[in-house]
């Protein structure tokens, strides 16, 4: 008997030591806060009418709270904590009436501080599914049981916190070194009198992506795409010149030829008839063009001379272009929003807090970053990371769409999950406008499967810079 003990002992021993390696491996308990973990706990608030939520990892002997919500804790002692019970339960506990629940009485726990009557946890796992921590919402009141629904919910939340302890990991370990290389090299090139001159001489064009559903394969929408067609470089790709143009301030210009042009294409397809509505045509824009209090009047003012409706403009940005001004970026979402242009979170899941911009900013659609799609065959972690995202937009009222689509697989893993839009070269690259025009009058306006189509040639349509 005492060997079993003492073998059982040392098997717990062997699995805590793992955890503790997982849990150093994420370097969590050395960040300081971090505004992504307050998104959560706010939530989780929200959604469960709580009076405190805690999010903690817990080393030997404390749980490290990494965000709370209400009640304010740094701190607690590992031992009797409901961190232990999850442990334990190895998943979610749930209690609905502490005064019911023995162990807890004897206890105590910390929860006579936080006046708690009901509390549910759920693990917050590493990579390799070990339990590094917990996210737990406590009521002053007794609760009814939980749903399956809010079950999810907070396991969907605790979920995304593992998701960005994942990419922290992921990070450390070296794929920063590999988001590194495929960062653009600035350089000497372009310089600010060759992107003058290419604005002067017209040599910027917009190709489009069609964005599709994915389960009929109809296109949905379109997303502007710029180009520089260099008379000596060739087709020049706008992650070659889109920094040199921020840096410069040109970026204001060459951003105002972008929708202007945008504009005048709904037109020109529009007068082509071709097959009813314009789909919505979505226009990336970048951080420098936050900065402009007047961002909404240009918009209407285009919109005005060009007669396109509201609904049929999109504008794309990425969460890092609103942080270095998120007062004015809010001001400016919300007057756009209001003129009834929709907004896109491009490259969702790539900054250091979405969750907390998501929240707080007005956008209708939330786009999957491609490496998320990429990685999402890849394992587990990449692909919880995937539903999560899905699941939150919908709690949010939001659409997804996932970016960078490139295989079947991928594409029928995100229907899975419930996504219901995507885009990527398995659908179609970006394409000049005549090859839109040709793809609307497509019947249904549903882009082929490749094999269907001897001579298909818009997947094919390559361009120099893909
Ligand atoms: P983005 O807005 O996230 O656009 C998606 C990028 O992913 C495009 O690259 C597109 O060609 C590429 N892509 C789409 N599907 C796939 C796929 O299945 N696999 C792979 N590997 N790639 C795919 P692109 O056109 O080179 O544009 C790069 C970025 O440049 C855009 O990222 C956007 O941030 C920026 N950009 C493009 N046009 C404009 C513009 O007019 N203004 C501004 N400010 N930025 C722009
Ligand atoms: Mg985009
Ligand atoms: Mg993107």
């Amino acid at each position: 008997m005492a060997r079993i003990e003492r073998e059982n002992g040392r098997v717990e021993w062997r699995q805590e030591k793992a955890r503790q390696a997982a849990l150093d491996a994420s370097g969590i308990l050395d960040t300081g806060p971090e505004p992504i973990f307050d998104a959560i706990t706010r939530l989780a608030a929200d959604y469960f009418k709580a009076d405190t939520v805690l999010l903690g990892f817990a080393d030997a002997s404390r749980v490290w709270i990494k965000s709370y919500w209400g009640e304010p804790v740094q701190e607690l002692p590992r031992k009797g904590s409901i961190f232990e019970r999850v442990l334990a339960e190895d998943g979610p506990v749930v209690v609905t009436n502490i005064n019911d629940d023995a162990e807890l009485r004897v206890r105590r726990l910390p929860l006579r501080r936080l006046d708690a009557l009901s509390f549910a946890s759920a693990p917050v796992r590493g990579g390799d599914g070990r339990i590094l921590g917990n996210l737990t919402v406590f009521c002053s009141q007794p609760r009814r049981p939980m749903a399956t629904t809010e079950m999810h919910m907070l396991e969907s939340l605790a979920e995304i916190a593992a998701g960005q302890v994942e990419l922290r990991r992921m990070r450390a370990a070296g794929s920063g070194a590999q988001e590194r290389a495929q960062e653009p090299e600035t350089g000497d090139w372009p310089s600010r009198a060759e992107l003058r001159q290419a604005l002067e001489r017209k040599q910027f064009v917009l190709y489009y992506q069609p964005e599709i559903e994915l389960a009929t394969r109809r296109i949905v929408g379109l997303e502007a795409l710029i180009r520089w067609q260099h008379p000596e470089r060739g087709l020049i790709a706008p992650l070659e010149f889109i920094p040199a143009a921020e840096e410069t301030g040109l970026i204001l210009p060459i951003g105002d030829w972008g929708l202007s042009e945008a504009c005048h294409q709904i037109m020109q397809w529009h007068a082509e008839e071709a097959g009813g509505m314009v789909p919505r045509v979505c226009v990336n824009l970048s951080a420098r063009q936050f900065t402009r209090q007047g961002l909404a009047d240009h918009v209407e003012a285009l919109l005005r001379q060009t007669g396109v409706a509201s609904a049929q403009l999109g504008l794309e940005m990425t969460e890092s272009s609103l942080v270095p001004d998120p007062g004015t970026a809010l001001e400016v979402l919300v007057s756009l929003r209001r003129l009834g242009v929709s907004l896109l979170m491009d490259d969702f899941g790539t900054g250091y807090s979405s969750l907390n911009h998501l929240h707080a900013l007005p956008f209708d659609v939330l786009k999957i970053d491609r490496s998320f799609v990429t990685r999402m065959t890849e394992g587990e972690q990449p692909l919880q990371i995937v539903r999560t995202i899905v699941e939150l937009a919908r709690a949010m009222g939001m659409e997804v769409v996932a970016e960078g689509i490139e295989t079947s697989e991928q594409g029928a893993m995100l229907r899975q999950l419930g996504c219901r839009y995507g885009q990527g070269f398995l659908y179609s690259r970006p394409v000049p406008a005549e090859t839109v025009s040709a793809m609307l009058r497509l019947p249904g306006r549903v882009l082929p499967e490749a094999a269907d189509v001897p001579g298909w040639e818009w997947r094919g349509a390559f361009s120099k810079t893909e």
